[in-house]
């Protein structure tokens, strides 16, 4: 499939680059690194993201280039949709009418483009870009291997989740070859929060709760105010609860303006979150899945987590 994909763009010369909204590192990363690789091969590219850049990846080459609309227009050849299950997911419209090529790793992706380029056993999306480069024959910048690395460093949660494996580490070590500073990459993720995420984390963290193994915190919307939070502090707070040793499960819900719930899911690898995920039409990985259901939180909770309870632990 990558000989299609590589054909398909080698066809056209201008194209627009998208991932999902709330986009994690693997979403900005693999963007930002596709968009350079194409414009070495001489093609057009621009990246648009409903949601832009989130704060601790706007240190990324070109991140500042990137456009933040609900709308693409303009006349691109082809839009390439990156670590994206669907058109719906960028929440872009314009999109619908376009030749769109996917390029996605995740357990549940489905073929919703023209050219569906869809491998699990990558360890991020980045992998498959960083393929798609060598297939190519264009050269590994430091720039595109700052991108590259920083998709592959959070979304294998910094080397820790399973399915990384030797292979992944090979993937670095080329990485930081071409020029990627792993420490550097790591200050901007790691140390480049929010006072105001921080205040959400306790805030949140204060109403945690436990059952044997599972463990679960919520934020509302006006805990969110109250801490002057935004959407994208919100990332990356369920990994604080599966830092609990006898936590298996955990699971982050967050109040949405509608008054929906957003729900992250983590697990250590005993139980396959991206299953529950998709009885509530979300999706994701074994480890990392999330979702939305209706409010109010009473019902949130006891519709997901009575899912969780209900599945026996694969191990
Ligand atoms: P997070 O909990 O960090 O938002 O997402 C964890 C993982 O699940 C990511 O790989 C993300 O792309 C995926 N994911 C989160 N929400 C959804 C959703 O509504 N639909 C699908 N298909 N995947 C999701």
């Amino acid at each position: 499939m990558l000989d299609e994909v590589l054909r398909q763009i080698e066809q056209r010369d201008r194209f627009v680059l998208t991932s999902h909204a709330r986009p994690d590192g693997d979403a900005v990363g693999s963007a930002l690194a596709c968009c350079q690789i194409l414009r070495c091969m001489g093609k057009e590219a621009q990246v648009v993201l409903r949601d832009g850049v989130p704060r601790i990846y706007r240190p990324l080459p070109y991140a500042d280039q990137v456009i933040q609309t609900d709308q693409v227009n303009g006349n691109y050849q082809a839009a390439i949709v990156l670590e994206c299950d669907s058109i719906q997911r960028t929440r872009l419209s314009g999109l619908e009418d376009r030749f769109l090529i996917s390029i996605d790793h995740h357990l549940s992706g489905r073929p919703f483009a023209h050219v569906n380029w869809i491998d699990p056993q990558a360890v991020a999306t980045a992998e498959m870009v960083y393929r798609l480069a060598r297939e190519a024959g264009v050269k590994i910048s430091p720039q595109i291997a700052t991108c590259l690395y920083t998709a592959v460093l959070t979304d294998t949660g910094s080397f820790m989740f399973e399915g990384t494996n030797e292979h992944t580490f090979a993937l670095a070590r080329e990485l930081v070859q071409a020029g990627a500073d792993p420490a550097a990459c790591a200050r901007s993720v790691y140390f480049g929060h929010s006072t105001a995420k921080m205040r959400l984390l306790g805030a949140a963290l204060c109403n945690l709760r436990q059952e044997g193994e599972m463990a679960w915190i919520c934020v509302t919307q006006e805990q969110m105010r109250q801490c002057r939070a935004r959407e994208e502090d919100c990332e990356g707070l369920v990994n604080y609860v599966l830092s609990i040793q006898e936590v298996e499960v955990a699971a982050f819900f967050r109040e949405l303006p509608d008054g929906r719930y957003r729900v992250s899911l983590r697990s250590k690898g005993g139980l396959n979150v991206a299953a529950v995920a998709e009885q509530f039409g979300g999706g994701g990985h074994e480890c990392a899945s999330g979702c939305a259901v209706d409010g109010p939180l009473s019902a949130a909770t006891d519709l997901v987590l009575s899912l969780l309870r209900s599945r026996p632990s694969d191990k």
